[in-house]
């Protein structure tokens, strides 16, 4: 779902037929008419209006690249509408069109008997996996899936619609079909993959619903603890290296479902389910000598693993313990000129993803003028209605 796979990170996406993506963005920016940004990264400062207009504009119109992105027109939703929420800025949107549209892509069962047919109600990514539904070929058309129902509750959940509106129980009901004999999730009801990405996305739904019918939890904190490496960070899957992305997807469920506290800091270890210290020990070693955090190790300062081990550090309550003005130097040193922020800081163009990111990161070190986060859910603060 939401974690950064690339293979090849230091490739810049450009291109495709006709003018580059840069001139586009170029044009783009254009139309918004702001003065240059400061070119010193030791004097930058976060261009706060830069970034709102740049959330509103993919809002408006995502560039033509984003179309192999289709399936997940939600998630990039969740990157734009949640960034505005960081940056003090969800006044810019009509929430009543947001929910109307968000409420439009949920999967409904025909009856409350389809509930037991295997399949999963919930969110689907974007229009075209919405299909009319056929009696012959039902099993094949629903497309909902876990991330894009995280997504849509996250967004629902930030412009304060209440969630009690929503079918929850079909949701709940029929999201138990997901759920492995080993604890994991697979996303959608056929041939999928199964990982820790999943049991977070299970876990924050059941948390946003406040329903926990939804999940064996005591299965998925098992699947957990056995993704846990000998180096102390967590795999996708048990037995699998060490990644940043699902160490944080590992720490915000055990936190979401309730087995480990907010002042897990203070307890001595045996009292709790993870080896805290070496966990503590690959998330801080995880900061390179540039000030970014890399999300495995020898691999590159990638901006959006602030994020995701700085979370996991800000959960256990060891975030005093990072190098934060060299971690500020770096996300800012990746800020774009056209609004947002790249991966890396040699990119020319940002992407919602390592924007919003970066906004969540630097939400976390408490920059002035952003909102604070609930970081074990990955948005501002908790909507009170229906939650
Ligand atoms: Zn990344």
């Amino acid at each position: 779902m939401l974690v950064c796979k690339s293979k090849s990170p230091r490739r810049e996406k450009l291109g495709g037929p006709g003018e580059s993506v840069r001139v586009r963005w170029i044009r783009c920016s254009a139309v918004v008419r702001l003065p240059p940004p400061a070119m010193d990264p030791e004097g930058l400062e976060l261009e706060r209006e830069r970034h709102v207009l740049f959330l509103e504009m993919m809002m408006e119109r995502l560039p033509s690249d984003f179309e192999t992105q289709e399936i997940n027109h939600l998630t990039l939703a969740y990157f734009a509408i949640s960034g505005l929420g960081i940056l003090g800025a969800l006044d810019r949107v009509d929430k009543d069109q947001i929910a109307s549209w968000v409420l439009s892509f949920q999967a409904q069962p025909r009856t409350m008997s389809d509930l037991d047919n295997g399949q999963f109600y919930g969110f689907h990514g974007s229009r075209t996996s919405q299909f009319t539904i056929d009696d012959s070929e039902v099993s094949s058309h629903n497309c909902s899936h876990l991330a894009s129902t995280y997504c849509a509750l996250a967004i629902l959940n930030m412009i304060g619609y209440n969630l009690s509106n929503i079918n929850s129980e079909a949701i709940l009901i029929s999201m138990r079909n997901l759920q492995q004999p080993d604890g994991s999730f697979m996303p959608i009801h056929f041939g999928a993959e199964k990982d820790l990405r999943f049991v977070y996305c299970a876990a924050a739904i059941c948390f946003m619903l406040n329903n926990w019918t939804g999940m064996d939890k005591e299965k998925a904190k098992e699947y957990i603890l056995h993704c846990q490496s000998y180096d102390g960070g967590f795999g996708l899957v048990p037995g699998s290296e060490s990644h940043g992305g699902a160490t944080y997807c590992a720490v915000a469920a055990l936190q979401l479902m309730g087995f480990i506290n907010a002042d897990i800091s203070s307890k001595p270890a045996k009292s709790v389910v993870v080896d805290v210290p070496l966990l503590v020990d690959w998330s801080l070693q995880r900061q390179a000598a540039d000030g970014g955090f890399q999300g495995r190790a020898n691999k590159p300062s990638d901006t959006c693993y602030a994020f995701w081990v700085g979370g996991v550090l800000k959960i256990l309550g060891f975030y005093h313990f990072l190098n934060k003005g060299a971690l500020r130097r770096f996300l800012l040193s990746c800020q774009s000129k056209y609004g947002g922020f790249t991966k890396f800081p040699e990119n020319m163009l940002p992407d919602l993803y390592h924007s919003y990111y970066s906004f969540a990161a630097l939400s976390l070190m408490e920059e002035e003028g952003l909102k604070p986060l609930c970081v074990e859910l990955g948005i501002t603060a908790i909507n009170d209605n229906g939650i």
